[in-house]
């Protein structure tokens, strides 16, 4: 009898545990992607982008090798139920995910299939640890990170990833399957989706050819080189990893015979398995202060500064060259990221709630473990957190991370004419240097919003507030 491979967040043909299942099992599989409507959270803009040509591109993989990819929408169970009524399949495969609502439906799949004499089973591929294969001595999960990875790490066995099946013995009865192009993904008037991809390359090909580059060359200055946004030296992996067309284990395989270089790039995948685990013991860490002190923080709800900082017209030329990064590209340097996110939280005094939905809008790679635990850290409230008086100075950093500017050049064109000693504080240039580099301020880019000094003063003042439970 035919089983079922469900496809999730992992949109690949390799190292799939779910699919090699069912190709051991023998028999036609019938591989299903199903468009959820009974999840909570729904996927932002520009994760529907990549969702969408990611679809394509497995569609095509799929039937490169005599295969079909089925896609249906509605409620998982009653898809699947449909599917197995249409066509007598008796087991159902997936790989693991790891936000409660999504496990708790997919348990009761199980349970239901199981009752019925189904076999039914889920494996290990997103992640190189689960989040319960990793605890403390007393048996409770990690708060920080250095001592989870290095728990983690010390009993990792990580075998070798599976291989892409060459051919996929299909289902050859009718079945019905919706068309792409009709979901929606895409964002038509306008199109702002066609430009991100200008950028990235969807699909399991990409992802691969990805890792390739950045191993042969980008990877040997990565310790030194992944916080300076004008190089281009992270792997950019982060699309192809949260919509899983490349797997954590593809990765370590990848670089294990070169510990030395590739330890801090592992260990940045080891921040993606901690905020996983994150995820898994607090269903809530995109919504709830983890350290619930902060529940009483006097969050400022001022509309005009949020779409400045969305915009990227806050006058602070590092973080308005980050946001419009975002905008043009649907992705952001890491280290443009941790200062545009304290730049909001901090600076503007507006809840990191606020920033964390735009970043799930407009990430091409919004991720709910990632993204959550980022924002959190950044905040100060989460587990293992900055602390709450590490206040990013915006234009300090620019000067660190960006020393000649081109990276603010590229996405601020309109400084492009300044001396590099007043690009990140135009304001700090005298008037002759304005007039020369062609700028008015207030007319050409705008006058910062706030006042670094006081506003680092004001939030300090906060937080010892909410801290004190005043
Ligand atoms: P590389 O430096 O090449 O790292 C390799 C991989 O490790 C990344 O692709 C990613 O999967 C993982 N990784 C790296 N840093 C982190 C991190 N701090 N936390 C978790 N995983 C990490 N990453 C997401 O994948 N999705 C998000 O929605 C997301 N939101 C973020 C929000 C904020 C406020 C911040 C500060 C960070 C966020 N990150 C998120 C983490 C990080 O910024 C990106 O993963 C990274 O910039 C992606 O670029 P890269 O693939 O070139 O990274």
């Amino acid at each position: 009898s035919p089983s079922i491979v469900w496809f999730r967040k992992d949109r690949r043909l390799s190292d799939h545990p779910a699919l090699h299942a069912a190709i051991d099992r023998g028999g036609p599989i019938i591989l299903l992607y199903i468009l959820e409507s009974d999840t909570g959270r729904a996927h932002g803009g520009a994760n529907g982008v990549w969702l969408h040509h990611s679809l394509g591109e497995l569609k095509a993989d799929i039937e490169n090798r005599g295969g079909r990819l089925i896609l249906r929408a509605g409620a998982a169970a009653a898809v699947i139920d449909a599917v197995i009524k249409e066509t007598g399949a008796d087991a159902v495969f997936w790989n693991r995910r790891y936000f409660k609502p999504d496990r708790d439906r997919d348990a009761q799949i199980k349970d239901t299939l199981t009752a019925r004499g189904l076999s039914v089973e889920s494996f290990k591929g997103n992640l190189l640890v689960e989040p319960w294969e990793v605890k403390t001595k007393t048996g409770t999960p990690y708060r920080v990170f250095t001592p989870f990875w290095r728990a983690a790490k010390d009993g990792l066995e990580v075998a070798d990833p599976l291989p892409a099946p060459t051919t996929l013995d299909g289902f050859d009865g009718a079945l019905a399957s919706d068309d792409l192009d009709g979901w929606g993904l895409l964002p038509t008037r306008p199109d702002w989706g066609s430009k991100m991809l200008d950028y990235h390359t969807p699909g399991e090909a990409a992802a691969q050819a990805r890792l390739a580059d950045f191993l042969d060359g980008p990877i040997e200055d990565y310790a030194e080189g992944r916080d300076r946004p004008d190089k281009d030296l992270t792997s950019r992996l982060s699309p192809h990893l949260a919509h899983g067309e490349i797997s954590p284990r593809q990765i370590w395989d990848a670089c294990k015979d070169n510990e030395t270089t590739s330890y801090k790039f592992l260990s940045e995948i080891g921040w993606r398995e901690f905020s996983y685990s994150l995820l898994f013991y607090n269903p809530e860490l995109a919504t709830k202060n983890f350290n619930p002190n902060y529940e009483a923080m006097a969050w400022d709800h001022d509309d005009q500064a949020f779409e400045a900082w969305t915009t990227g017209q806050t006058g602070y030329p590092f973080v308005d060259a980050g946001m419009r990064q975002l905008w043009a590209t649907g992705w952001m340097h890491n280290r443009v990221r941790m200062v545009v996110a304290s730049f909001l939280i901090k600076h503007l005094m507006i809840d990191w709630r606020d920033g964390e939905d735009w970043f799930w809008d407009t990430l091409l790679e919004a991720d709910l473990a990632s993204n959550a635990a980022s924002w959190q850290w950044v905040a100060g409230t989460g587990a293992d957190a900055a602390p709450y008086f590490r206040v990013f100075n915006p234009f300090g950093q620019g000067e660190k991370f960006d020393p000649n500017g081109d990276y603010v050049r590229q996405w601020v064109p309109e400084l492009a004419a300044l001396p590099n000693k007043y690009l990140q504080q135009p304001w700090t240039a005298p008037d002759d240097v304005l007039d020369k580099s062609g700028i008015e301020l207030g007319r050409d880019y705008p006058e910062p919003i706030v006042d670094h000094k006081e506003a680092r003063e004001r939030v300090l003042a906060a937080y010892k507030a909410a801290r004190a439970g005043n």
